[in-house]
Formats: C-alpha cells, sequence, structure tokens
C-alpha cells in the first residue's frame, strides 16, 4: 500500500513538475501537497481494483496447480501400500526401457509373487492380508535404492525395476530381498506374527523388445519358480 502511494505520488509529482513547465505556475510547496493528497486518495482504489484481485487470480492459480499435481501423483499411487500403482510402475517401465534402448544400458525386471497368500487371508482375514501386502511393500521400497523402482503391479504381486543392472546382478539383488523377506515376522496385530515368503522372476531386457514381450519373460521365470517349490528366484536368460 505505501509503495502504491510512494509512486503515484512520484508521477503527480512529475506531471506537476511538467504542467509547471507548460508554464502553469506552481509553488514548490503546494505541488508537494496536492501531490501527496492526490496520492492518498488514489492509492487505495488502485490497491483495492487491481492489486486485490491480481494477488487472488495468483493464489487461485497457485491451489489449482498444487491440486493438480496432488490429483496425478493419486492416479499413480495404491492406496493401500502407498506405492506406484499398476499405471505408475508401467509408465516408470517403458521410461526404464526407453532409456536402456537409447543408451545401450541394462535394465532388468524382477515379478514379485507372494507364496500362498490366499492361505494368509483365508486363516486370518482379509484386514491380516493388508497388513502383510503394506509390509511387503515397506520392505521392497527399502531394499531399493535410487534409480530403482517398486509398484504394486497386480493384487499380490510387485514389480520391481532395476535399471543399470545385468541378469547376475539383478538375481543377487532379488536374493537378497527374497531372504530377508523369508525371515520377517509379518506382525498382524493382536500378538500374532507369521512368515512367509516370495518368488521373484528376473529377466533381462532385450533391445527392440515391447513392454508386454518384456513382462511376459518376467512371468514364465516367476512361473517357474512357483513350479521349482517357491520362496526362490529364477533369472531367465536374454532370448
Ligand atoms: P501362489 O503361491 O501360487 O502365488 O498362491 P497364492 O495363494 O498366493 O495365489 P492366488 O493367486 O491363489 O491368491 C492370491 C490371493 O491374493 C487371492 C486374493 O484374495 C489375494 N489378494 C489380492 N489382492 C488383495 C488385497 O488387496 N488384499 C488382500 N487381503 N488380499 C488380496
Ligand atoms: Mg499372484
Ligand atoms: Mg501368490
Amino acid at each position: 500500500m505505501l509503495s502504491i502511494v510512494a509512486i503515484t505520488f512520484v508521477t503527480e509529482l512529475l506531471i506537476m513538475q511538467g504542467m509547471s513547465y507548460l508554464g502553469h505556475e506552481y509553488p514548490l510547496a503546494s505541488m508537494f501537497t496536492d501531490a501527496i493528497l492526490l496520492a492518498v486518495i488514489i492509492a487505495p482504489p488502485i490497491y483495492w481494483l487491481v492489486l486485490i484481485p491480481i494477488h487472488k487470480e495468483y493464489q487461485k492459480r497457485l491451489l489449482a496447480e498444487g491440486e493438480a499435481a496432488e490429483m496425478s501423483r493419486i492416479a499413480i499411487t495404491d492406496p493401500l501400500t502407498r506405492i506406484m500403482n499398476r499405471r505408475g510402475i508401467t509408465v516408470g517401465l517403458l521410461d526404464a526401457m526407453a532409456q536402456a534402448e537409447r543408451y545401450r544400458t541394462p535394465l532388468t525386471v524382477g515379478m514379485v509373487d507372494i507364496d500362498h497368500f490366499k492361505e494368509v487371508n483365508d486363516t486370518h482375514g482379509h484386514k491380516a492380508g493388508d497388513r502383510v501386502l503394506k509390509d511387503i511393500a515397506a520392505l521392497l521400497s527399502d531394499a531399493l535404492r535410487m534409480p530403482d523402482k517398486v509398484g504394486r503391479y497386480g493384487g499380490e504381486e510387485f514389480l520391481v525395476i532395476l535399471p543399470h543392472t545385468n541378469l547376475a546382478q539383478a538375481r543377487k539383488i532379488t536374493d537378497r530381498i527374497r531372504a530377508s523377506v523369508s525371515k520377517w515376522d509379518f506382525d498382524l496385530g493382536d500378538k500374532k506374527k507369521i512368515r512367509l515368503t516370495i518368488s521373484i522372476g528376473v529377466t533381462q531386457f532385450k533391445s527392440g523388445e515391447d513392454l508386454e514381450q518384456f513382462l511376459a519373460q518376467a512371468d514364465k521365470a516367476l512361473y517357474d519358480a512357483k513350479k521349482g517349490g517357491r520362496n526362490q528366484v529364477v533369472a531367465r536368460k536374454a532370448r
């Protein structure tokens, strides 16, 4: 507000100065008081009519931008586990594939599936099952580092993306995760704790492959891990 008064004051002073040059006699003292008076009269309408609406519009835009960002975050987040949902992790995978293709760097994925998870629901209830899903998501997230990514791909299936990682390295990383899950005491509430295992199918991206072909290989590896007795990692070599 004060700055508006000051600006108006200076502008008016300049105008009056100009007028006095054009022949209108103006004593300096009255020029000053007139300028102050005018500034004080003009400043409030400028403030209310121009600055406040501009400020309100700016705040509205900030809010809209924030809401849009929040909406897109929600659209790719799984509400139960708080990690990326299928849509989010798929976008992450497409991005990783494009990078691997462009820079010719290795890329592997691990399809993770909880073993006999139906039994957890059947024995302890759906709520207990949900707690397990949250814990598994947290264990997977904690085990990974940038630029690795993890998302909930399906009901009790998770997809792990390991950029700059070849099949042998991916097998080691995912087997470490598998071992730590098998030793974890899952808290079901009411002082009930259980142990469970996961199976992981790992495969390396082959140049020229599309998303479906790549994931189909991971699914096959996972199927082999289940068939092989569960609680294991099966790495499928490049085709
Ligand atoms: P397998 O070792 O062959 O993977 O056996 P499984 O029992 O884990 O596999 P199956 O596909 O038979 O069962 C998956 C179960 O996962 C069934 C379904 O009710 C449960 N499930 C899927 N999504 C959720 C969820 O959001 N919450 C809970 N509690 N259970 C879920
Ligand atoms: Mg499954
Ligand atoms: Mg399962």
